[in-house]
């Protein structure tokens, strides 16, 4: 297992803040799981996994262990005439593994393409994007418990998945995911629901769309709606959308009409969160290095920020003048490291 220490992380998040950590390594195997798991036990030591880093903000100097996950590998372990079961290493890249699938002509998360980040990460917050959750094809996620010091298989269900949410955030650091088993169809029903992806399908005039139209159309809205964090460093969605009650719904829905929501159950309505933000003003701000980016309000970008805690600081303002105005408290997506 590689090691090295004292090192700044900027390079290894999208970010790309200048915060240290004290110790560093590289997993490539589930013994270097393993390994990784009792260094931090045996140095009292926190341990942090990471992927790609596209959902994390360094706010200081971490003293511990950052350890990149590179556990490499697509294997097909079954398949039926209607479905195919893959396991994927946790480090392999996210879009590769999406367009591995669509050129194979399997479908199911097609609609989550561009989507930054590894494998490894897309059950933790259960990635989701244009009517597609990585809930709906991952069958199990094999992962080691570090409380227990044993690996374990979680079925989909055991995953406790819910918007952006899964056991695996709740359960903060204590699950280190090695591979994700995914669920694919051979015969996939297509998700058109976004008006946006029709639109597009529409103006390049595809009638009768393939699982390579679909992913296309979802690269296309993406790279003209979301900020490349190679070029502007961002972490996607800033906050998540909040859910309320009805009752609270109705409520503000009298004192701002244009309010945008989708009823989610019979009693529970979420709102967008960019929305909100946009209401109070905060669309395309930018204060010192960090700012509300000019097309999505949703996603804060960095002008070149030495520490994550300017970012922290800036979304701070904004978390309270959504309070101020509309009496919601914006729960950050991003998974803060402090
Ligand atoms: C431009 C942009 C657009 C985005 N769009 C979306 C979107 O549409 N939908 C969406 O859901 N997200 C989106 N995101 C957020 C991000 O892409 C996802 O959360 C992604 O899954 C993060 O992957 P990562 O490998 O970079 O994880 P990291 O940022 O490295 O880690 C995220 C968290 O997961 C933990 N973790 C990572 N790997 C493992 C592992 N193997 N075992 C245990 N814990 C692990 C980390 O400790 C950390 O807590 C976007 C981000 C950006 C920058």
């Amino acid at each position: 297992m590689y090691t090295t220490k004292n090192i700044s992380l900027k390079l290894y998040h999208s970010f790309a803040s200048n915060e240290t950590t004290s110790d560093f390594s590289i997993i490539t195997s589930q013994n270097d799981i393993v390994a990784i798991s009792n260094w931090s036990k045996q140095n009292d030591k926190p341990l942090l996994i990471l992927g790609s880093g596209s959902n994390v903000l360094f706010t200081k100097h971490f003293d511990g262990m950052v350890a990149k996950m590179e556990l490499m590998g697509i294997k097909k372990i079954s398949e039926t005439p209607s479905e195919v079961v893959l396991e994927v290493g946790a480090g392999e890249n996210w879009h590769y593994f999406v367009c591995y699938c669509v050129q194979k002509g399997w479908g199911g998360i097609e609609n989550l393409s561009l989507i930054p980040g590894t494998v490894g990460a897309s059950p933790i917050q259960n990635i989701g994007a244009y009517g597609a959750e990585a809930k709906d094809t991952i069958k199990n996620v094999i992962a080691y418990d570090t409380i227990n010091e044993k690996w374990e298989i979680f079925t989909n269900q055991a995953c406790n998945f819910g918007y952006r949410s899964s056991l695996f955030k709740s359960e903060k650091n204590r699950y280190i995911i090695s591979h994700v088993h995914f669920t694919l169809q051979k015969q996939p029903t297509l998700k058109t629901d976004y008006g946006v992806i029709r639109e597009v399908l529409h103006e390049r005039n595809i009638k009768n769309p393939s699982l390579v139209d679909i992913s296309n159309a979802i690269i296309q809205i993406r790279s003209e709606k979301l900020p490349d964090p190679k070029k502007m460093g961002n972490a996607g969605s800033f906050f998540k959308n909040p859910i309320i009650s009805i009752d609270q719904f109705e409520q503000l829905k009298t004192e701002f009409p244009n309010m945008i929501a989708y009823p989610i159950t019979d009693t529970t309505y979420k709102l967008a969160a960019g929305w909100l933000i946009e209401a109070c003003g905060w669309k395309g701000i930018r204060n010192g290095n960090v700012g509300c980016y000019a097309k999505q309000a949703l996603v804060i970008v960095s002008y070149g920020i030495e520490s994550g805690k300017e970012v922290y600081e800036f979304s701070e303002s904004i978390i309270q003048s959504v309070i101020k105005k509309f009496g919601i408290t914006l729960e950050r997506e991003v998974n803060v490291i402090n």
